[in-house]
């Protein structure tokens, strides 16, 4: 993917904050962070979302969320973190090369929010047989 801002991020063709870097992921801080801190871990290996990564990619990249969660709260003094990973413009996703969100949160800081619904038993009774009938 020539024409992918990430894939230059990874290969570290453009000036980057790295607080990470192996053979298969650079980790940087998010240039608009919802907290300070807030860092991304970004395959080295171009796909564009969770769909399209490799397992074998996931199995790392979840690996590292930790070791990097840890990292952060130590170095922000964070109440907790949030590791976050968005799929397609719908659910937020505005870079399409797979990556992996690191955010520290603090007591009460609203940083990422979202509505809750209430459904009924019958409705959870079919999402559930949808999903696992699949
Ligand atoms: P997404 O919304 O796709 O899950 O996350 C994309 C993230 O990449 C956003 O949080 C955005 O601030 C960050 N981002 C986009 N372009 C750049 C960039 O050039 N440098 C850095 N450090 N972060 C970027
Ligand atoms: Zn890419």
């Amino acid at each position: 993917m020539s024409d992918c801002f990430f894939c230059k991020i990874a290969k570290g063709e453009v000036p980057t904050n790295t607080v990470y870097e192996d053979d298969d992921f650079r980790v940087i801080l998010d240039i608009a962070p919802a907290n300070p801190g807030h860092c991304l871990i970004i395959p080295k290996k171009h796909s564009a979302n969770i769909y399209e990564t490799d397992d074998e990619v996931l199995a790392k990249a979840m690996v590292l969320a930790k070791k990097m969660a840890v990292k952060v709260k130590k170095a922000t003094g964070c109440d907790g973190v949030n590791i976050m990973q968005n799929n397609e413009e719908a659910a937020g996703q505005t870079v399409f090369h797979f990556h992996m969100h690191i955010i520290p949160r603090y007591d009460g800081d609203k940083a990422l929010s979202y509505k809750t619904m209430k459904q009924t038993d019958e409705e959870f009774a079919e999402m559930r047989q949808k999903i696992t009938a699949l």
